[in-house]
Formats: C-alpha cells, structure tokens, sequence
C-alpha cells in the first residue's frame, strides 16, 4: 500500500481529510440530527414485501427516470406538484452535488449566510465551485434587505438558504426568501431537510412562477429514514432536466426506490414522532435555560447550546456517559439533537451533573 500523500491526487484536495462525524456506537445518540425512534415494525414489514419484490429482479438496471417514486413524493409535498417537478437522489447531500454539477462548477459563485450547514463548502470544492459564506445577523437571523443587498451585489450563481438553519435550528421567513430570490439571477435553493420539525411555512408555496428556486428535502430527519439515504428536491421542470443530465446513470438503486415507495405509503406513521421530539426540543431549551446555559430558538430537531466554556471537554464527559452530541466548532456551544423522553432526560440529567 502507498500513503496518500504520494499519489497523484488533485492539487486542490492535497492534505484534506474526508468529511464526516464521529460515528460511535453509544446508547445515546444526539450528533447527528437523526429521528432518534425507530422504524414502526408495520412499515418495516412492508419496506421488506417491497424490497422482496426488487430482489428477484435485480439482474436488471433499475428505473432511471423512477417517476413513480418522483409521483409518490409529489402527492407527499402536494401544492400540485407534479412528478416532473420532483428529483430524488442517495441523500440531499448527493441532490446539492447535483445541483453544483449543474449550476456550479469553474468560474461560478456560490454564496451561503453561515454558520450553516458545513457540506455546503465540500459540495463546492468538489464540484470546483468558488464558495463564499457571509455572516448572518444577530443570534443568527437574517432579514430580507440585508440577504437581497448582498445578493444584488455580489451576484452569485447558487444561493443555499437553509431553512431551519443546521446548526442554529434559526427558520428563514418565506418573505426573505422571496426577496432574495428577486435580488438576483442565480439559482435559489432552500434546503428544508428539517422542516417536518418547523411551525414556518415551506418554501414550496413560492415555486409557481420562480423557475430559479428549489425547494431541497430529505428522509433522513423527521421522516426516520436516514438509513436509507433518501434526498429529493421540488422545482421548475426544467431544473430536473438540467439535473437528468449530470446524474449517474441509475443512480437510484432498485432497493432505493422501493424503500422509499414503500415508506412514502405510510408518511403518517413514520412522522408519528414529530410532535414528540418537538415537546423534546422545548423541553431542552426551557431546561437548558435554567442551567445557566442559552439554547436559542430552535424550528428544527437540535438545539444549539451557548455557554460552554470548553465544548470539548463537556463533549468528552458526555460521552463518557455513553451520550454522543456534536461540536459543530462554534465558540462555546455545542449542538444537540432532539431524541426521546428518556434519552433527553438522561442527556439533561448527566449534563447537569457535569456542570455541577
Ligand atoms: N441539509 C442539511 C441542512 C442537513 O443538516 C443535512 C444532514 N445533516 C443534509 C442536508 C443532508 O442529509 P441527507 O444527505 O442525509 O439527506
């Protein structure tokens, strides 16, 4: 085996490492923003018949263009939305690389307002894409004047507003993203992987008539499939034809798709716990709040928790615990996400012990 180092690997990724969270097998896991309940055993079955059905015929590609499975989360996101306007990927992540693959690459801009969702500048480096991530304003918010100014200005090719922000859990106003998406001539996606878990209406309400704007989700959060890796988007026709042509071919799996079918059939049961793990979140803030911590406001399934003088130490003592959060590497803070009655409470009741 040779090092790294010595071969012959792109000038640009020389000296990187890959991307990732640490991914250890503790009781308690709140570091990376899953549905921490499980798949209800009814659903599973069913996941299982349709799979069953897919494995006899594995020795065939499968459905590039999978417009059933497109259908299924058109019906899902409803607003009329027909499945020509829907694309589906292994994971958002994979539908933000395509959407770089297409919209990106030499010469283009991209522009975020971070902290944000730290994929956003390996997507662009990957993709050879110059990337730039401006402040947001006080406790993280952003307001329509200062996001379209920017805009209007610095005129990039794709603007990323994530709504609810990772790691702040901070929703972004659809009047903001409206006015951004006036203030320039780029592509606009909003990437809504939280927002089964936010009170704020979705940016799929402004689709008709902005044929710039995509509206990005994923299975892996509230919906309790991150597993699966199962990411899909919402946008003008055209956009999904764009993105038809940078995909692999047969990108999603047979097994993907009916996974995802099968799931799509029971989306009540497997957002069952929405409301459950949004009692967790406000409890965590109250509770945190009293501990001489700030949790600030959160629409998402985490919180992001200020005031502590040395993350990394209470990250260690947590886990220690056998309770895995994340340190997203913002001063004094650490992000933790929302799970079950008992896993927050052993998480707030070690967490209070640890701060004495
Ligand atoms: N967007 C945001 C804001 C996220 O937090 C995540 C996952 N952490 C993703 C996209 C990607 O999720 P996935 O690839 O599992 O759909």
């Amino acid at each position: 085996m040779t090092n790294l180092e010595d071969l012959p690997i792109r000038n640009d990724l020389k000296g990187l490492k890959p991307y990732g969270a640490p991914q250890l097998d503790v009781p308690v896991q709140l570091n990376v923003n899953e549905n921490t309940f499980g798949i209800p055993e009814a659903v599973a079955i069913d996941i299982i018949q349709e799979l069953a059905a897919e494995v006899i015929k594995l020795n065939r590609y499968p459905d590039r263009e999978f417009l059933e499975l497109r259908g299924a989360f058109a019906s899902y996101l409803g607003q009329g939305l027909r499945a020509e306007q829907v694309w589906a990927a292994n994971g958002s992540n994979e539908i933000i690389t395509q959407i770089f693959q297409a919209f990106g690459g030499p010469g283009k801009t991209a522009l975020s307002f971070g902290p944000t969702y730290s994929m956003y500048p390996n997507i662009a480096r990957i993709t050879l894409t110059e990337y730039q991530e401006l402040p947001r304003l006080e406790d993280f918010q952003l307001t329509a004047e200062y996001v379209a100014n920017k805009l209007a200005d610095l005129k990039p090719s794709i603007v990323l507003l994530c709504s609810p922000n990772n790691p702040t859990g901070t929703p972004i106003d659809n009047s903001i993203i409206s006015a951004a998406y006036g203030a320039f001539d780029g592509i606009l996606v909003v990437d809504e992987a939280y927002a089964e878990f936010s009170s704020q209406d979705s940016a799929l309400q402004l689709l008709s008539g902005r044929p710039r704007l995509i509206v990005s989700r994923t299975m892996s959060k509230a919906f309790a499939f991150a597993g699966a890796r199962v990411g899909y988007l919402a946008a003008d026709e055209a956009i999904v034809d764009a993105l038809r042509i940078v995909r692999l071919p047969y990108h999603l799996s047979a097994l993907t798709q009916a996974a995802a079918r099968a799931a799509l059939r029971h989306s009540d049961l497997m957002l069952a716990n929405v409301e459950q793990i949004k009692v967790q979140r406000d409890r965590m803030i109250a509770q945190l709040d009293t501990m001489g911590l700030r949790a600030f406001a959160s629409d998402a399934n985490f919180v992001l928790v200020e005031g502590f003088k040395d993350p990394h130490q209470i990250f260690e003592a947590l886990l220690a615990k056998g309770i895995i959060v994340r340190n997203v590497g913002i001063p004094n803070t650490l992000r933790i996400t929302a799970g079950t009655e008992s896993e927050t409470t052993r998480l707030l009741g070690e967490l209070a012990l640890i701060l004495g």
